[in-house]
């Protein structure tokens, strides 16, 4: 992907709703030129169906778009490997839950891959940084806002004033938190467990507190806090990780930052910790968040046997980050021809342009040129992909009239606009990871093949055998080779 383009840092105008403030407000880095962006990751207990992955696709897109825009960006997504869920589902099947956490974070990797997700800088593991946590709750112990209990460590909720200010709750109307089985060692139902102690059977770690292991709230403080420093620009997660994940994040990060040095950061966010909170929208099924039982059929790894994986981060990214997508096959079919329609568009343009050099030069794997100024200011604006994909659509719909009116160049122009935006989204088809097979070489003897066939489908038509031409093409289709007539001949592509 282009890596920055001309002017960028003088253009940018980047505006993001801000969950913290409730505001959709100007981008201003802590540091200029450079991003922190921390992305609560997978709690690794089941293999990811779509709805778990789509906050992955959603902060790609913010991640190439901050890359072009000309910043500097340091990603760390997270991996929570020592949780409930994980335990349990290693109980269920009688697996150690290693094993279990293990497998299922190769799953998740898998689907990133897949779907074209720039891996992380830094993916750190729960498990990998139990000495950080154990820093940061004496630092919370000896400042007075947490305690140990029973044998666990409790955040008060009380000793911080501004709990409650990311979700937008008072203290006095929310619920207990239920994070912990007893709740007769805390002092108030709602403090919650920035550590929970050891129970027959499971995993544990020591502590000058005694043996337990982490809560998840504490995990991604710690792990946040080491990668990107105590302040850092962006925090993101699915909308359901608002309260209290995020707001327990929140609140004992910038409580041991108040104990270690005093509240303060330059840029004038609530606290310090993250500067921006960007939380992504749900994936519903029948006007439900996706649930594991619902979702089995939803697996990435199931999905993507049925639509291609392209076709598949299209459906994922084409709406807005922050509305609820309600899962259907008709909607993943629309999307899979909408991005049928724009490959189709820069594959023909590619063929029209120069068929010679395509087939003797190294095929482009990365799309070259500037960015429609539309579409720049669709993704400033929050990241407006569904107006973004509406420019791409229009360049697509401009450049189709070309090809038909004969104008090559014109064509060329747009499908090189079209692969540029594209590449942005993370979905330029004539790139890697799409167009892999391009290079392979396969492309090029299975095309030599079809135009034997084809050659011999003209000859009898010529002949007038039109049973004969019907023949190959019914045999090509039995093949996987579908064949399109248009003004310039035959056309074929792969079906699918
Ligand atoms: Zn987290």
């Amino acid at each position: 992907m282009p890596r920055g383009h001309p002017g960028s840092l003088g253009r940018v105008t980047l505006r993001l709703y801000d969950t913290a403030t409730r505001a959709v407000r100007e981008f201003a880095p802590l540091v200029a030129g450079k991003v922190g962006l921390y992305l609560c990751g997978a709690t690794v207990q089941a293999p990811p169906h779509i709805g778990h992955i789509r906050s992955g696709v959603s902060f790609d897109v913010l991640v190439r778009w901050l890359t072009v825009s000309g910043y500097q960006v340091t990603f760390c997504r997270n991996v929570t490997d020592i949780d409930d869920k994980i335990l349990c589902a290693a109980e269920e099947e009688g697996s150690p839950w290693w094993a279990v956490a293990e497998r299922n974070q190769r799953a998740f990797t898998r689907a990133y891959d897949v779907l074209g997700c720039l891996p992380p800088d830094v993916e750190p593991r729960a498990t990998g940084h139990v000495p950080e946590m154990i820093d940061l709750m004496r630092k919370l112990i000896e400042s007075g806002h947490a305690y140990p209990a029973g044998g666990d460590v409790y955040f008060d909720v009380s000793s911080y004033p501004s709990y409650g200010s990311l979700s937008g709750q008072r203290l006095e109307h929310m619920r207990a938190a239920d994070d912990t089985e007893g709740t007769d060692a805390k002092r108030d139902p709602r403090d919650f467990a920035l550590w929970k102690g050891q129970k027959p059977g499971e995993p544990f770690w020591e502590t000058p507190w005694g043996p337990g292991r982490p809560g998840w709230h504490l995990e991604c403080s710690a792990m946040a806090t080491k990668y990107l420093g105590e302040t850092f620009d962006i925090h993101g997660g699915g909308r359901d990780l608002v309260f209290p994940h995020h707001e327990n994040e929140l609140a004992e990060s910038c409580a041991a930052l108040a104990a270690n040095t005093g509240p303060r950061d330059p840029a004038g966010g609530i606290c310090g910790f993250a500067r921006y909170w960007l939380h992504n929208g749900m994936v519903r099924l029948g006007g439900e968040k996706m649930s594991k039982s619902l979702g089995n059929s939803l697996l990435v790894d199931a999905i993507v046997t049925e639509v291609r994986p392209a076709e598949l981060r299209y459906y994922l990214g084409q709406a807005h980050y922050r509305s609820d997508l309600d899962y259907s096959p008709g909607a993943l079919t629309e999307a899979a021809a909408a991005y049928r329609r724009v490959e189709g568009f820069v594959t023909r343009a590619a063929e029209a342009a120069d068929a010679e050099a395509a087939a003797r030069a190294t095929p482009t794997t990365e799309a070259q040129g500037g960015l429609p100024a539309a579409f720049a200011a669709a993704l400033d604006d929050d990241l407006g992909v569904p107006q973004a994909l509406a420019v791409v659509h229009d360049a697509v719909t401009e450049g189709n009239s070309a090809l038909a009116a004969g104008d090559r160049a014109g064509a060329a122009k747009h499908a090189e606009s079209v692969r540029a935006m594209m590449a942005v989204l993370g979905l330029d088809p004539l790139a890697a990871p799409w167009a892999s097979v391009a290079g392979s070489g396969l492309h090029e003897v299975v095309d030599a093949l079809v135009g034997v066939a084809l050659g011999q489908r003209q000859a009898a038509r010529a002949r007038k055998d039109y049973a004969a031409a019907d023949a190959i093409r019914d045999e090509l289709r039995a093949a996987g080779v579908m064949i399109e007539d248009t003004p310039d001949g035959p056309r074929w592509e792969l079906a699918r």
